[in-house]
């Protein structure tokens, strides 16, 4: 018999099962609160359930547990973790300090069947969806790893900009999503968890119908003809369609979509792609960040040169969009943005698995 993964489930899925165990629903509750302590990895540890439950809980259920494979940390603090799944693969998740805060970005595949042309993941080709057990484990691996430095476990923020493309593991990612929102878990707010899309457009209303969590949106350009060229889900779903769903988006009050734009080279960095872009978006509560591009040895792009950006920032923000530059975190390490691809496991690092 197959044992059941309890971080698969849900609160009321564990209830479900508790009682199919003939055991009373209150016990999912306490279950449910050892599973996302640092540390806990068996049933031998939940001191407050009885010795005899423990025992049929191991006959029929396991608690999964990402090793770090890998550990990479970046001259700016940011700490990159290449974490080992039961089948081997290794997917990464990215820890960014940021003062007092905590912010994980999380993957949601083994690499990524988008093939977005900028991106090192899209390079490795889809492998397989994330479980939830999976993508819940990153945040778990990450906060023993903090406990194990003698830092306050807790994570402040999660992005979904690691490996892969959430909306195509769109159940999963919800259960994961209402696991990692739970109170008795993790107990995250929607508010502290953004999910980043390079543009599923059937996906996008069903996310904020299920969880009220934050969208980003990859954009990168604005116009099709330049999208199509950096992004192949733009020939499915073109940017008048994509904005189309952003607009129908359920937004909370006093939320905005983020829009992701990097900036490339005499690319989609002119002042008209600004200008275009001003018109495209008017009327969609949405703030934009912009983002250097990570130059690398795969792709041909470059970054533009400072002025060049502050340029185009300037021409949004005087149109009275909120517009931020941002600086990719953990480059020398390969975290930053777009540049997660399993890099530097090497044979030594895979013995014994
Ligand atoms: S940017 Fe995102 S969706 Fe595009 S290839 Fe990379 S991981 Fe996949």
């Amino acid at each position: 018999m197959t044992k059941v993964d309890l971080k698969d489930l849900t609160l009321p899925e564990l209830t479900e099962f508790v009682v199919s165990l003939g055991l009373k629903p209150f016990r999912a509750g306490q279950i449910f609160a050892w599973l996302y302590r640092p540390g806990i990895r068996t049933f031998g540890q939940m001191t407050d359930i009885a010795k005899e439950v423990r025992q049929q809980l191991a006959g029929v259920a396991t608690i999964s547990h990402l090793e770090v494979a890998k550990e990479e940390r970046s001259a700016d603090g940011t700490v990159k973790f290449g974490l080992r799944l039961d089948d081997n693969e290794i997917i990464e998740s990215v820890l960014i300090p940021e003062e007092e805060r905590h912010t994980l970005c999380v993957s949601s595949q083994v690499g990524c069947a988008m093939g977005c042309g900028f991106c090192l993941t899209g390079t490795m080709g889809f492998k397989r969806n994330l479980r939830p057990s999976e993508i819940v484990g990153q945040v778990n691996a990450a906060s023993d790893w903090l406990a194990n430095q003698g830092k306050p476990p807790r994570l402040n923020n999660l992005v979904f900009m690691g490996m892969g493309e959430p909306l195509l593991n769109f159940d999963h990612l919800i259960t994961a999503l209402k696991i990692l929102m739970e109170q008795r878990g993790h107990d995250f707010s929607g508010r502290r968890i953004t999910i980043s899309t390079c543009g599923i457009v059937p996906k996008i209303k069903a996310l904020g119908e299920a969880v009220p969590v934050n969208l980003a949106i990859s954009l990168h350009a604005a116009d099709d003809a330049i999208r199509d060229q950096l992004m192949p889900i733009n020939k499915t779903y073109p940017l008048d369609q994509l904005l189309a769903a952003c607009r129908e988006f359920p937004l909370p009050p006093r939320r905005r979509i983020m829009m992701e734009y990097i900036l490339i080279k005499d690319l989609n960095d002119s002042p008209e792609q600004a200008r275009k872009l001003i018109k495209r978006l008017h009327g969609l509560r949405c703030k934009i960040n912009l983002l250097p591009y990570n130059e690398n040895e795969v792709f041909p792009y470059q970054r533009p040169p400072e002025e060049r950006m502050e340029v185009f920032q300037r021409i949004l923000r005087d149109a009275g969009i909120t517009t931020l530059i941002r600086t990719s975190r953990g480059s020398d390490i390969s975290a930053a943005c777009g540049q997660l691809a399993v890099q530097g496991l090497d044979d030594e690092d895979m013995e014994g698995t």
